[in-house]
């Protein structure tokens, strides 16, 4: 495939930023978005790249090394790994690829940092936490534009997410006047009983690729807030954004060491952040199998686990439900971002007396969503982050359409090729179909019909996740009944989009442990301790 200007452009910025770094990739990971011989995508991005690459560029904000200890470094052997444009396939940049040794050395660096930033005081750190969350605003269009480039997401959605990552910045910068301890009434007249809270020391913060800032400031925030420091482990697919956050960090004040990032060999990185015992913390968003072996890994050091795992999320909607706020709602839970979140509406549960009308105006909705390149206008469904995430879609939707499941719209890859998926809805899905018991990361949305609210409920529970779920009814009775039924972390009530910074995000079952976000998300980044202070009496 030729090399567009786009990647030109991005590799020639890049290579002037940091000259040493960009050799030929080593493909630790495959180029997957290569392999596949779909029609080539007309290239409108190239515009749009050599203006974001060279808006970057001035702000210092195009990154392709890790940071270790407050210095940009290459990996130790000079390997490097390429990122590409999801959208066309074409490589963006080559990043450092580092492993066990830089992340030995991030993790001695934010230790030697926690010792003078766990002794700041609460205004210093809330004031420096503010100034990122300034900057970050102020670079909202650029940092957007590299989340389209990179990870696919429209830039409307892209936009969002800044707004959305920033906010656990500003509110981090707020909650951490607010680390308050307690006094309890002691059961001895000459003894006071004090309760303090103090931050856990150094965390290591694994995060996904499908918000590629948002994961990243929703744990950072708060353990800065906190007084830990930290080092972050990107997802290799789309490290950019990480990096140019964390540059803004450092443009805010925070101090060397207090803010590191590492990405490349993800096992290596997540052993070295596991056997060290200086690691107090560990805090993941991604799949439930690599979240498993992160718990299982944290148990010889003993580290605080916080994790955020897979969904399988149910939409019920029920027969009193108003139409046109249940379309909208589920056109928002299933298809932002392609489908590609934890909280996406996995299964669509609907009541059998609403179950016709409700699927002809979702198709009619769906059928409207313009797909393209996330740059291109009224986009509102990009490509999906790579080749296996296509495939798996096809493989789930093969499984339920061999046991019965009707496609009523999409249902096949998009003509624009690469990994662009039609929005797609299949009816008559049942719950032992795979896609109904595993997350499908796609634009599908499966619809299952159901009788009775009890059917619903017992439906929707029925499985080992328990992060999103979505309620659509006119009755207030059964939305506070159904509610308090579901086994899940969240609940969305005739709302889609419920995720904000001031509110508790996390699963039940082995959807996760802990919470981010609100006050609930301090918790995590905090020990406790009890003082008790005795011999009271007059000296
Ligand atoms: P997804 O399917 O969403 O990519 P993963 O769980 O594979 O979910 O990835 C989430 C994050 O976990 C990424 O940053 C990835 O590189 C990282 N990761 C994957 N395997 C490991 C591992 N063995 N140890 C530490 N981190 C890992």
């Amino acid at each position: 495939m030729a090399v567009s200007f786009a990647a030109v452009n991005l590799r020639t910025m890049a290579l002037r930023s940091s000259s040493k770094l960009l050799r030929r990739s080593s493909h630790l990971l495959p180029p997957i978005h290569m392999q596949h011989s779909a029609p080539p995508l007309t290239r409108k991005i190239s515009m749009n790249a050599r203006s974001i690459a060279s808006q970057l560029n001035r702000s210092g904000l195009l990154k392709t090394q890790g940071l270790i200890g407050g210095k940009w470094s290459d990996s130790y052997d000079g390997k490097t790994i390429q990122v590409y444009n999801p959208a066309t396939g074409e490589s963006i940049a080559d990043v450092a690829c580092m492993g066990g040794k830089e992340t030995n050395d991030a993790i001695a660096s934010a230790y030697d940092a926690y010792r003078s930033w766990s002794k700041t005081t609460a205004a210093e750190r809330s004031k420096l936490l503010r100034k990122w969350y300034d900057l970050l605003m102020a670079h909202k269009e650029e940092l957007a534009q590299l989340m389209t480039l990179e990870q696919g997401k429209p830039l409307k959605e892209a936009m969002g997410e800044v707004n959305y990552g920033a906010g656990f910045i500003e509110f981090s910068a707020e909650e951490a006047k607010r680390i308050y301890g307690d006094i309890i009434p002691a059961p001895m007249s000459d003894r006071r009983l004090f309760v303090l809270k103090q931050p856990v020391g150094v965390v290591g913060a694994i995060t996904p690729w499908n918000f590629p800032l948002a994961m990243i400031t929703r744990k950072v925030g708060p353990a800065l807030a906190c007084g830990c420091t930290v080092v972050i482990k990107p997802s290799e697919l789309t490290p950019l954004t990480a990096l140019a956050a964390a540059e803004l960090a450092i443009q805010a004040g925070i101090p060397a060491g207090a803010v590191n990032v590492v990405m490349g060999n993800a096992p290596e990185i997540g052993d070295a952040l596991l056997a060290s015992p200086q690691v107090r913390k560990i805090t993941f968003t991604g799949s439930t199998a690599v979240g498993k072996k992160l718990m299982a890994g944290s148990a010889e050091t003993v580290k605080k686990v916080s994790l955020e795992l897979g969904g399988n999320a149910p939409c019920i909607i029920f027969d009193d439900a108003d139409i046109d706020i249940a379309v909208k709602g589920t056109l928002a839970a299933k298809y932002r971002n392609s489908g590609q979140t934890c909280v996406c509406a996995n299964r669509i549960l609907v009541q059998e007396g609403i179950y016709d009308k409700f699927a002809k105006a979702l198709i009619d909705a769906v059928r409207n969503m313009k797909v393209g390149d996330g740059f291109g206008e009224d986009v509102v469904q990009g490509p999906l982050i790579n080749e296996a995430a296509v495939k798996k879609v096809e493989t789930l939707l093969q499984d339920a359409t061999s046991k019965g499941a009707k496609v009523m719209l999409g249902g096949k890859r998009h003509s624009l090729g690469f990994t662009f998926y039609e929005p797609t809805v299949v009816g008559d899905v049942n719950s032992d179909m795979r896609i109904s018991r595993e997350e499908v990361f796609g634009p599908v949305a499966p619809l299952l019909r159901f009788k009775t609210e009890e059917d619903a409920i017992r439906i929707a529970n029925d499985t080992n996740a328990g992060l999103g779920s979505y309620v659509f009814t006119n009755s207030i009775q059964r939305s506070w009944r159904v509610a308090e039924a579901l086994e899940y972390g969240l609940v969305g009530i005739n709302e889609g989009v419920i995720s904000t910074e001031v509110a508790p995000f996390g699963g039940f079952k082995q959807s996760g442990l802990g919470r981010e976000g609100s006050k609930y998300g301090m918790d995590e980044y905090l020990e406790i301790k009890y003082v008790c202070l005795g011999n009271m009496k007059k000296e």
